[in-house]
């Protein structure tokens, strides 16, 4: 069921890629498999997925000793600072660079450990509109170059998560935000900084995201069903 589920998603994409005149090759589907068994990112991964999300240090930590399959991790969600020397060395990417500080810390931890992480920006675009334009870009501006700066963390893109909405519609203008802002960025020609990868998209809004250009979709509850946070 979990692999229909996954298909049915990249079916999704494909379609949004030729409404969009892309090719699907350039978007990756992200299973966010946050508060679900291993066996069901076993099952997916014995059938070719390779990319999973989680958004909590301790859960992505043990799935990553538990599972014997090789597959991607991508830390999603909101990362602290003291549990960045966990992670360092077992994830394919971290999608939520959100401050200078964070970014130190993975730096460091990343020297200790020789290894460099792939990281991605995180850029609230649901800010109101007028401050979105001026402070926040100057804001991700700074942080990009700044981070760009230190050892053994590279910048490969940004990352967003727009509001939840009944319409997915009304996020296009978002999505379409943090392209124009990526081409931007991209423009700048900082060192050490390459603009490849767009992380924005979830169960309700990832055709529309695809759509205005993004190159990572993070998919939940639409390949693995609603979560349970009581259990
Ligand atoms: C949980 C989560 C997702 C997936 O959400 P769904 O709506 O279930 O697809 C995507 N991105 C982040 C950052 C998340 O925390």
């Amino acid at each position: 069921m979990l692999k229909e589920n996954y298909d049915m998603v990249a079916e999704k994409v494909r379609g949004a890629c030729e409404r969009s005149g892309r090719n699907p090759e350039e978007v990756t589907i992200i299973a966010v498999s946050k508060t679900k068994p291993l066996e069901d990112v076993v099952e997916l991964s014995r059938h070719g997925v390779m990319d999973f999300g989680e958004n909590k240090v301790q859960e992505l930590c043990s799935k990553y000793e538990a599972i014997e399959n090789p597959v991607r991790w991508h830390l999603i969600g909101h990362l602290q600072t003291n549990k960045v020397k966990y992670i360092v060395d077992k994830v394919a990417l971290i999608h939520s660079v959100d401050s200078l500080k964070l970014a130190k810390q993975i730096s460091k931890e990343a020297v200790k450990k020789q290894v460099t992480v792939p990281v991605l920006i995180q850029v609230n675009v649901a800010e109101e509109e007028t401050k979105f334009c001026l402070e926040s870009t100057d804001e991700v501006m700074e942080l990009v170059q700044e981070t760009a700066k230190l050892p053994n963390i590279s910048i490969q893109g940004l990352m967003t998560i727009a509001p939840f909405v009944d319409d997915p519609e009304d996020n296009r203008k978002y999505f379409r935000q943090l392209k124009q802002l990526f081409i931007d960025i991209d423009k700048k020609n900082f060192d050490n900084v390459t603009m490849k990868i767009l992380s924005m998209g979830m169960t309700n809004d990832y055709e529309v995201a695809v759509e205005e250009g993004a190159t990572m979709v993070r998919v939940g509850t639409g390949i693995f069903g609603a979560r349970n946070y009581n259990i």
